[in-house]
């Protein structure tokens, strides 16, 4: 038996990093795949076919996640298309680095609406379908710097800090309604997002890190995995840093 046979799971930014890896994973486990993506076209359409491939239903939805109605319009999509939503995972997120004192008005509000307000109109409409089935799994995506902060990063981690704050208030929120709403703190994953990082080497970050390297978009799906099954049934408002034991 598989651990997400039949279940539905909507996954933003799966087109490509770690939201793919995730889709990926969750489609060997058996899950329907609805999945977004902003502008790769063209990368999001070969997932689906991958995904199709292995037996499941997977579709593709090209779909702002900054933006509250299309949030709504995606959730009426989905459920037109899949019946249900069982898992959402809030994955879909940028970067705009910038010391504070560079850090532009723009650049300040484009991260907090991509990685923030982003979680927020997803869940809310999500939330409407769990709860008439009284279950579901909300995993949402926050990163170590929201954990600890980092120069250079202000935005990105006041919006990944905001994520956990939600995160655990959710939890509290729907906890009687059985529906489960977790985070994932990922340290350094090889992803485009990361791939400037490599420049004059990786080796010079892995100080950093005790298990020494970065992680693989993978590793992250298998938390994600645990935390969208019923392996983690009685786990709700927790941050799991998968980081390599950076923030240990
Ligand atoms: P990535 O490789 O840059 O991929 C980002 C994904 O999000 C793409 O599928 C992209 O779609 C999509 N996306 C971006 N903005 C979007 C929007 N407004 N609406 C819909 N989709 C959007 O990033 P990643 O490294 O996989 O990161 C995934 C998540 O993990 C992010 O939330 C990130 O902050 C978090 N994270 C990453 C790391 C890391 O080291 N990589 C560490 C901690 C946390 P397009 O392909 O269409 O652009």
């Amino acid at each position: 038996m598989k651990l997400l046979e039949n279940k539905v799971a909507l996954i933003t930014g799966a087109s490509r990093g770690i939201g793919e890896a995730i889709a990926l994973k969750f489609a060997q486990q058996g899950a329907n795949i609805a999945f977004t993506y902003l502008s790769s076209e063209q990368r999001a359409k070969e997932q689906e076919d991958k995904l199709n491939a292995l037996g499941i239903k997977a579709k593709a939805y090209k779909s702002d996640a900054g933006n509250y109605a299309a949030a709504e319009q995606l959730t009426t999509d989905v459920m037109k298309d899949f019946g249900a939503i069982d898992i959402c995972v809030n994955n879909a997120g940028i970067s705009r680095d910038n010391l504070l004192l560079r850090l532009t008005e723009e650049q300040w509000d484009e991260v907090i609406q991509a990685n923030l307000k982003s979680v927020y109109n997803l869940t809310k409409q999500v939330i409407k379908p769990m709860m008439k089935a009284r279950s579901g799994s909300i995993i949402n995506m926050s990163s170590v710097v929201g954990v600890q902060g980092n120069a250079g990063q202000s935005s990105y981690a006041a919006s990944k800090a905001g994520v956990i704050g939600f995160t655990k208030s959710i939890a509290l929120e729907l906890g009687s309604r059985n529906i489960r709403c977790n985070a994932i703190a990922p340290g350094f994953i090889e992803t485009d997002m990361t791939s400037y990082l490599k420049d004059g080497g990786a080796e010079k970050w892995f100080s950093q890190i005790p298990l020494a390297r970065f992680g693989k978009p993978e590793e992250i799906a298998d938390v994600a995995l645990f935390l969208a099954s019923d392996m983690s049934a009685y786990v709700t408002g927790q941050v799991i840093n998968a980081c390599g034991g950076m923030t240990t």
